[in-house]
């Protein structure tokens, strides 16, 4: 029977997940998977490590599916296709550590509860990260849980870096730049300190181009700064989330438009960003098929953002020696690229166009001061390598990335 670690990355009506298989101390992903609609129809799919689909409706005839039973049908699933699975380990994306963890952590019960203590701080993903983890402890009572965290990478930030300008005492009571997409830098720094060593021991930017956006400045192995602060809203504009605003647009909106905190939640996560400017979608690619000015304005405007952050977060590094562009748009999204990169010769970035557009692994010309790199992100062999550090098995990330 196989021993199995498995990711899991839990939302309030989904649950993302990862099976892989411990070959000779590396591992090989044996299935990436989702069920959606949990709490009303809920719908599993999944594809196999050789690529084949599979999907069908979870059985609901009694009552709705919950997160256990979300799980249950991964096991049964696993079991079934593996002839007998052996689940030694669960690792959870977990959104929030907190202040203090910098590093995954084996799940107890008094963890747990601390863990619980964030949820203000996360209020829309942390208590559903959280139910991933007790529906796992059920399903899976012998394997290990453990949590990591998308803060944790950003967590040795320099004071001055993770603070607001508001008096002392709300830092003290958590009130930071906190950083995001941590285990995203974190994959990408491990695969550049395989691939290009010498690079990857100097000052690197790296742009998580996704649904979710942000950036992060990264010295020496260390992040220096992120564009995401206190939640996941702040930095670049998303796919609908808003990224940088003026406090006072909040404060515009309570006071005259008389919104609630639910209401601008709502606009701010899920109704601005890519989605609200243009009025037609989130996703790149429509914008780009679309002849509307909207598409345009919003396309725009993501792309001056990352190029404006980009210059603040070399200021903060001193210099740069290697940009890295990963997500979805990131690594697939050629025009926007261009956009983003054109006509920065005077700050060292020299771009091939026609690798650009080819979607080479290195896209700077030879001989840039920057080298500028694209590199496919994953999250979850991330979470599956950390988990399978803290059972003390062998250094499970491979060079090469299936
Ligand atoms: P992610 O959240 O990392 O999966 O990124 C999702 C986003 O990547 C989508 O919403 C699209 O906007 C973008 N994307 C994916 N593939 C392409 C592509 N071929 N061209 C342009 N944008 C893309």
């Amino acid at each position: 029977m196989a021993d199995i670690i498995l990711t899991i990355n839990a939302g309030s009506s989904s649950i993302k997940f990862a099976a892989y298989e411990i070959d000779q101390g590396k591992l090989a992903r044996l299935a990436l998977g989702e069920i959606d609609g949990i709490g009303g129809k809920a719908h599993f799919s999944a594809r196999k490590g050789n690529d084949e689909k599979t999907g069908f409706d979870l059985d609901q005839s009694h009552i709705a599916v919950d997160h256990r039973m979300a799980l249950t049908a991964v096991m049964d699933w696993l079991e079934k296709e593996q002839n007998g699975a052996n689940v030694i380990g669960v690792g959870h994306r977990v959104v929030h550590g907190g202040p203090d963890y910098c590093e995954p952590v084996l799940v107890d019960t008094a963890i747990l509860a601390q863990l619980r203590s964030f949820e203000p701080l996360a209020p829309l993903h942390q208590p559903y990260n959280l139910a991933g983890i007790e529906a796992a402890h059920d399903c899976f009572p012998k394997a290990a849980q453990v949590a990591c965290f998308d803060t944790a990478f950003h967590r040795r930030h320099p004071f001055i870096a993770d603070t607001y300008a508001l008096p002392r005492e709300y830092y003290d009571e958590g009130v930071r730049r906190y950083g995001f997409h941590g285990l995203s830098y974190e994959f990408i720094h491990r695969i550049l300190r395989h691939e290009e060593p010498v690079l990857a021991r100097g000052k690197v930017a790296v742009a998580h181009l996704g649904n979710g956006a942000s950036m992060c400045a990264i010295n020496s192995g260390k992040s220096v700064g992120s564009t995401m602060g206190f939640t996941a809203l702040d930095g670049l504009p998303m796919g609908t989330r808003c990224g940088q605003l003026d406090p006072g647009v909040v404060l515009y909106l309570m006071r005259e438009k008389k919104m609630s905190a639910d209401e601008i939640t709502d606009l701010l996560y899920k109704n601005s960003g890519l989605k609200g400017m243009s009025g037609i979608s989130n996703d790149v690619r429509d914008l780009e098929a679309s002849t509307e000015q909207s598409a345009k304005d919003a396309l725009d405007y993501f792309v001056s953002r990352v190029r404006r952050n980009l210059g603040g977060l070399c200021a903060e590094l001193g210099g740069l020696d290697c940009l890295v562009l990963t997500g979805g748009i990131g690594e697939n999204a050629v025009n926007v690229r261009k956009a983003i990169l054109q006509n920065l010769e005077w700050f060292g970035i020299q771009i091939d166009f026609a690798a650009n557009a080819r979607n080479e692994r290195i896209i700077s010309e030879k001989g840039s001061p920057t080298v500028v790199l694209i590199l496919k992100t994953d999250e979850e062999r991330m979470i599956a390598a950390h988990t399978a550090e803290l059972l003390n098995l062998k250094e499970p990330l491979v060079p090469a990335i299936a």
